[in-house]
């Protein structure tokens, strides 16, 4: 650390302090996502301007989480209540940098996607199944988690700049509601509906619930309303059971099958789009060889 009163960034008007920790820290990029603890990427090493002195530490660090989106992966291996006995018991250095990345995020930025991730395997039969992990059945459990420890900040955070500025929170379920449907049988204590609940009762959150539907070769509309009857519908109801909250739920269709400028007025309006919100690669998810994920 070196002396404040020396420190030449210090002496600089506030203006173009701002500049240089928007360069450092790549503010323009408009999205950070997590390393994963086994990938190789290179350290981002603009981060080390954090570590410089207490102000710029501050300065930059406020900057940061008002004007970037925090990515967040949820899997159905990952324990965010298990994060926080550690921390009881043997302080925050017991954890790994990325889990206390994702905490950090998750407590103090001002706008977070949350995003379903999934490890998956090729199943042992001659066909060779691509199969979503087991794990992914607790995926309730481990958003309604992440989800707890959000929202126990989000007065503080919308409140960080002086005046209410509500956050802004994405909850995307990637595929949980078509293609994983199928696969795993959501078995955790936790539904859909106590995810609803969590994010009702944070009235300092926009919320927007995002899914995506394949629709490729084999689907048609009627496959589709098939899935709607299973998952989609039952995402409708609940929304509308807490119409008071200020939730938007848009599904994301993607696939070259044409059911989408024929049917979309009638059957989803405004529920349905071709926007498809990209996910992350540094994350394992199925299915992984769709052109929006992205590093
Ligand atoms: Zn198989």
């Amino acid at each position: 650390m070196s002396s404040q009163k020396n420190n030449r960034i210090l002496n600089l008007p506030a203006e173009i302090r701002n500049n240089i920790y928007r360069c450092t820290l790549s503010l323009g990029v408009k999205r950070r996502i997590p390393r994963n603890g086994d990938d190789m990427k290179p350290r981002d090493y603009g981060f080390r301007l954090l570590q410089l002195c207490r102000q710029i530490n501050v300065e930059a660090r406020s900057l940061l989480e008002q004007s970037v989106t925090a990515y967040i992966p949820i899997l159905g291996g990952m324990s965010f209540d298990g994060l926080i006995s550690n921390i009881n018991l043997q302080g925050p250095s017991s954890l790994y940098p990325v889990q206390n990345t994702l905490l950090t995020a998750l407590l103090t930025f001002h706008q977070v996607h949350i995003h379903l991730h999934t490890q998956w395997f090729l199943c042992a039969c001659p066909q060779k199944h691509e199969r979503v992990h087991p794990s992914t059945e607790y995926i309730y459990g481990r958003l309604r988690q992440a989800l707890l420890i959000y929202t126990s900040a989000s007065q503080k955070v919308s409140h960080a700049s002086g005046t209410l500025r509500r956050r802004k929170a994405t909850i995307h379920l990637d595929h949980l509601l078509c293609r994983w449907f199928g696969m795993i049988d959501i078995r955790g204590p936790y539904a859909f509906s106590d995810i609803l609940k969590i994010m009702a009762r944070d009235t300092f959150t926009d919320w927007s619930l995002r899914f995506y539907v394949a629709a490729n070769d084999m689907l048609t509309w009627t496959v589709l309303d098939k899935m709607a009857c299973d998952g989609v519908a039952e995402v409708r109801k609940l929304i509308r059971q807490y119409e008071a909250v200020n939730v938007t739920v848009t599904v994301e269709v993607y696939g070259d099958k044409g059911i989408w400028s024929m049917e979309v007025k009638e059957r989803g309006g405004d529920w349905l789009t071709r926007d498809v919100t990209p996910s992350s690669k540094l994350w394992p998810s199925w299915p992984d060889d769709v052109k929006w994920r992205q590093g």
